[in-house]
């Protein structure tokens, strides 16, 4: 299936995920959908150590359909949470260019 769409909003993508999969997500739960993110997160792994770019595309995309599940799982609207984090800058040093030091997490 072909989209015309190059881009997508986070809040439009979280909706999408949820009217998919809401539903079986609620019912499976945080614990075993996260089962499902860390599963996915070791594929991601192998794509980007030994994958085609082909692989490395559905690996993230699978990643992230993961992790928006669980958001939707804990009611966790993933747009407020990453414009509250990171709309300002670097949430350790506030900078658009981070200067934490390097030895730091950011
Ligand atoms: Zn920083």
């Amino acid at each position: 299936m072909t989209d015309p769409r190059h881009s997508i909003r986070l809040d439009d993508f979280q909706q999408l995920i949820g009217t998919m999969y809401g539903s079986r997500d609620v019912a499976r739960g945080v614990d075993g959908t996260f089962m499902w993110l860390m599963e996915e997160v070791g594929e991601l792994a192998e794509a980007l150590r030994k994958g085609t770019q082909q692989d490395r595309l559905e690996e993230f995309a699978d990643v992230l359909a993961w992790l928006t599940t669980i958001a939707n799982v804990v009611g966790i609207d993933l747009s407020e949470a990453i414009i509250r984090k990171y709309g300002s800058g670097c949430p350790g040093c506030g900078q658009l260019d981070c200067q934490c030091d390097q030895a730091e997490k950011p």
